[in-house]
């Protein structure tokens, strides 16, 4: 395709703005226009067959393909470097679908404890309700990952960094692991996104995204894409035109818009969040702040290897425990208080009431998950005002519960 290798050569802000946009559209219009029709209509019987059987461009039905959500799969395509894309209603149908499409009764798969809530759930609950084994592992512990992965299985699944404490998994070693037993290696890049880290690069087999965070970036569509090996795709891609969770083209613009500032802004959000966690960890209210930017974090080092910047997500606790939570977080001017992250502005909230609000606090300490912890998703707003904001608003929680 002779977008793709103009592209090449080309920097990630430039491939942010102009992949998948390269083509003519209805009426010239340069904007990709947001196609609002379930059916495409055929006069020429030939025609129709062969686009049905894929052996001509085209559409045929909305559940299975559409205009306007093709050209977002081609973003992420070139963006993540893979050979091939497809797209889902929302970030867990991306991960439902690919586990349910490429695991059987009998196979095995292993990941970590702490990825995110849905997808621990469709570990946990769904898949051995389907006889599929499944290992979740201590996160930082890669020998035992590397042990487990040995011992046999179809998939290893990852997700680095991680939420909300963002522990940072050493995706060259362990996918090496998986790809020594033969099993296919899935990374779940979201809080990354392709700005930071391009985990097919590091030789993942799929890369999952919740488009519904930092890919479309204005929390106002939901939305879930995959890419990577081209029989994988197509394995996947497959079983979603049949299960139908089918991207909404609406979404799809959405999320394409939004992604055209996406190297903008997370350069922005990486740069404001390092500033942002360093001012926390020498603040005195602040008894711990999680970030792989921080040198004292202990996945700096993978962290610094795999990725270009350190993400907008961080997460601290307070001293003082849930109550200094509760009197702090209202306080905050420029936050959204949330359960979302990756937006064009700070949402921040406690993994005891949001994420992993079904766990026990036992369950909760079990994941390293303290009471007083805040997860923190850095904006675009000046990070000079945020600093200002938290600085207020911990100052404030200190005196009201002090
Ligand atoms: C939000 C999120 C998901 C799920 O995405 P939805 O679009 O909400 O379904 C999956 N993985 C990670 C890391 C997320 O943050």
């Amino acid at each position: 395709m002779a977008e793709d290798r103009e592209l090449r050569g080309a920097q990630q802000g430039t491939q942010a703005v102009w992949a998948g946009e390269g083509k003519s559209h209805w009426q010239r219009s340069t904007q990709v226009p947001v196609v609002q029709s379930v059916s495409f209509g055929y006069r020429d019987l030939d025609e129709w067959y062969e686009v049905a059987l894929g052996e001509r461009e085209g559409h045929i039905y909305g559940r299975n393909t559409n205009p306007t959500v093709q050209v977002l799969e081609e973003k992420i395509r070139l963006l993540e470097g893979a050979q091939a894309a497809t797209s889902f209603a929302t970030g867990m149908a991306a991960i439902s679908s690919t586990l349910f499409a490429l695991l059987s009764p009998g196979d095995r798969v292993v990941s970590i404890k702490d990825t995110y809530g849905g997808t621990s759930k469709i570990f946990l609950e769904f898949l051995p309700r389907f006889g599929i084994k499944v290992e979740l592992c201590d996160t930082g512990d890669f020998d035992a990952i590397e042990r487990e992965v040995a011992k046999g299985c179809k998939i290893l699944y990852l997700e680095t960094p991680t939420n909300p404490t963002l522990k940072v998994l050493d995706l060259p070693r362990l996918i090496g692991a998986a790809h020594r037993a033969g099993a296919i290696a899935v990374v779940d890049n979201t809080f990354a996104t392709p700005i930071n880290q391009n985990p097919i690069a590091l030789a993942a087999d799929l890369v999952v995204h919740s488009a519904t965070k930092f890919l479309g970036g204005h929390a106002d569509a939901l939305g879930g894409l995959l890419c990577g090996r081209g029989d994988l795709v197509d394995a996947v891609f497959h079983f979603r035109e049949i299960s139908g969770a089918t991207l909404h083209p609406e979404a799809a613009y959405l999320i394409l818009r939004g992604m055209k500032t996406l190297s903008l802004r997370v350069r922005h959000q990486n740069e404001s969040a390092l500033r942002i966690a360093r001012f926390l960890a020498a603040h005195p209210a602040i008894d711990q702040v999680y970030y792989p930017g921080l040198e004292s974090h202990p996945h700096h080092d993978a962290a610094a290897r795999q990725m270009r910047g350190f993400g907008g997500v961080m997460s601290f606790s307070l001293k003082g425990g849930f109550e200094a939570v509760r009197s702090f977080l209202p306080k905050l001017r420029y936050a959204h208080l949330a359960a979302n992250l990756g937006s064009v502005e700070t949402i921040a909230g406690p993994p005891r009431t949001t994420s992993h609000v079904e766990l026990t606090e036992e369950g909760r300490r079990a994941l390293g998950i303290p009471e007083s912890l805040v997860r923190y998703s850095v904006g675009i707003e000046d990070t000079d005002d945020l600093i200002a904001d938290l600085d207020a608003a911990l100052r404030a929680a200190r005196l009201a519960t002090s």
